[in-house]
């Protein structure tokens, strides 16, 4: 099967879709052949992302939104404004996240709050709302973006591994949930990942990262874009309850 034919005729959405790993995701979904609804944060850095696209694929069919995801009912309105302009949704990808480096001693409850409601609530409101719409549909693809930290923690700012422990949660518990509809719900964990946060690192440093990468270097954002794409296409067809590591075997 060639790549462009992978998602022809079906309609995705990648949320924090703007930037970083997410955009990724758009890009390869596009190049796949499918529709996609990127959500981002703002309309300022959604237009930019759409704008670089239609730069570069001028035919690409792909729109942009901003919802809050916090809460179900924008997220809800979000997903049904997509699925009334392409007329199906068949594959989610729950991307948008945000991380935290405080020490418990300095950790402020709000905060810890910010990382749940957007890292695990938004997970949980739009696979609420698209799981809706694929079960009147015959079925659908949900793939969450975990991270290497929902496996073995990290040693400060304990909001972000706990939302990705809970995110592989919801991915296992949906995942035999929503069988009966024929929706399956996977997850990828990637590694440090070359996103505009690794790309302003020092050299020294990422080098330093790298060193201890048993495949000595760090991932692009088209790499876990790759994976994603497989968990979303029908190649996975037998796939779901699966969290994915896309780490080079990063041990930390
Ligand atoms: P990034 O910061 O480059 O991009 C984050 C995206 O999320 C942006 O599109 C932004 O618009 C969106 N976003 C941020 N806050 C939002 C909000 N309140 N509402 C809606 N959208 C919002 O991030 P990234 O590094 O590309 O990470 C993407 C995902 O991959 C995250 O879930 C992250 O936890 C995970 N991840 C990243 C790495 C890495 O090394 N970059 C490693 C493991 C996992």
């Amino acid at each position: 099967m060639n790549i462009s034919d992978m998602l022809e005729g079906k309609t995705a959405i990648v949320t924090g879709g703007t930037r970083g790993i997410g955009f990724g995701i758009v890009s390869k979904f596009l190049e796949a052949g499918a529709n996609v609804a990127l959500f981002g944060s703002r309309q300022e850095t959604v237009d930019k992302a759409l704008e670089k696209i239609r730069a570069e694929k001028p035919d690409a069919s792909v729109m942009g939104l901003f919802p809050s995801l916090e809460g179900f009912e924008e997220a809800n309105k979000a997903i049904q404004t997509v699925n009334e302009a392409y007329g199906q949704i068949d594959i989610l990808v729950n991307n948008a996240g945000i991380s935290a480096r405080e020490s418990l001693y300095d950790y402020k409850p709000e905060d810890f709050e910010k990382i749940m409601a957007l890292n695990v609530n938004a997970v949980f409101n739009c696979s609420k709302s698209a799981a809706a719409i694929m079960k009147q549909q015959g079925g659908g693809s949900i793939v969450n973006i975990s991270s290497m930290v929902s496996i073995y923690g990290q040693p400060a700012g304990c909001g972000y591994p706990a939302s990705k422990f809970a995110v592989n949660g919801l991915t296992k518990s949906l995942a035999r949930e929503l069988g009966k509809d024929q929706i399956r719900v996977n997850a990828v964990a990637p590694g440090v990942t070359r996103t505009d946060m690794v790309a302003a690192l020092p050299d020294e440093m990422v080098q330093r990262i790298s060193s201890t990468i048993p495949l000595g270097r760090v991932g692009e954002p088209e790499e876990i874009a790759n994976a994603v794409l497989f968990l979303a296409s029908d190649l996975a067809s037998y796939v779901t309850g699966a969290i994915l590591s896309v780490d080079g075997a990063t041990q930390v």
